[in-house]
This record gives structure tokens, sequence and C-alpha cells, in this order.
């Protein structure tokens, strides 16, 4: 979508810290991290969002779960645990609405959250 900040992280057009891709998804530092380890793990074709998603998207969603899963372990953190958090909707906290994966580590991480 030409005027989606993330798809222009797939693109090129705008840099990144990019930590793995594949022919389906892309993982990258997030720029304004809210933990030691913060990645964000995004389908490379847009989605707006998790509410967006359909049956024809169940593959690319797990794809999305395990890449940040490889991403955590790959980063020193399979053992004490990270988390994957979608925000989905305004409620939610969505700022960027090309669905994105947040993989978070590295510290204590406060339940239930804000
Ligand atoms: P949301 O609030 O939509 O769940 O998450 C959006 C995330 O994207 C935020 O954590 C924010 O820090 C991150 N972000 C926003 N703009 C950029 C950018 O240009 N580059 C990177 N790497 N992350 C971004
Ligand atoms: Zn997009």
């Amino acid at each position: 979508m030409a005027d989606c900040l993330f798809c222009k992280i797939v693109g090129g057009q705008i840099p990144a810290s990019i930590t793995f891709r594949d022919e389906h998804v892309l993982a990258f530092k997030d720029v304004n991290p809210k933990a030691p380890f913060h990645e964000l793990v995004i389908p490379l074709r847009h989605i707006a969002d998790l509410s967006a998603a359909g049956g024809s998207d169940a593959e690319l969603l797990g794809r999305l779960l395990l890449a940040g899963a490889a991403r955590a372990r790959e980063a020193g953190h399979g053992a004490k645990g990270f988390r994957v958090v979608m925000n989905t909707g305004a409620d939610a906290g969505q700022t960027v609405f090309h669905a994105h994966l947040h993989v978070l580590a590295g510290r204590s991480l406060g339940w239930p959250p804000g």
C-alpha cells in the first residue's frame, strides 16, 4: 500500500534494522523499544490488522508467530521467556495499521498490560 509506513520498510524506501526476512515475513528492531529486546514481525503483504485477517491468512499468521519465537530464541530469550503482542485497533493502542507482531523480552514483563 502506497501510504503505509511498514510497506515502505518492506520496499526499502524507509530504513530499518532488519533481523530476518523470508518470502513471507520481515522482522526488524522497533525504533522505540519498550524492552531490552523489542522486534516487530510483519507480513510482507499488507494486512491492516488482525481483525482484517481471514481464513486465507491462517498460514501467514502462523509464520509470524514462528518467526517471532525464532527471533526471541536466537537473541537468547528462549529460556527466560518472551511475550508476543498484536495490538489491534485504537483501544489496544495500535498506531501503525499494517499488522505486526511485537516480540518483547529481556526484562520481567508486567501482567495485566496497561
Ligand atoms: P503499535 O502501536 O501499532 O502496536 O506498534 C507500532 C510500533 O511501531 C511502535 O512500537 C513503534 O515504536 C514502531 N515504529 C513506528 N514507526 C517506526 C519506524 O519508522 N521504524 C521502526 N523500526 N519502528 C517504528
Ligand atoms: Zn502496509
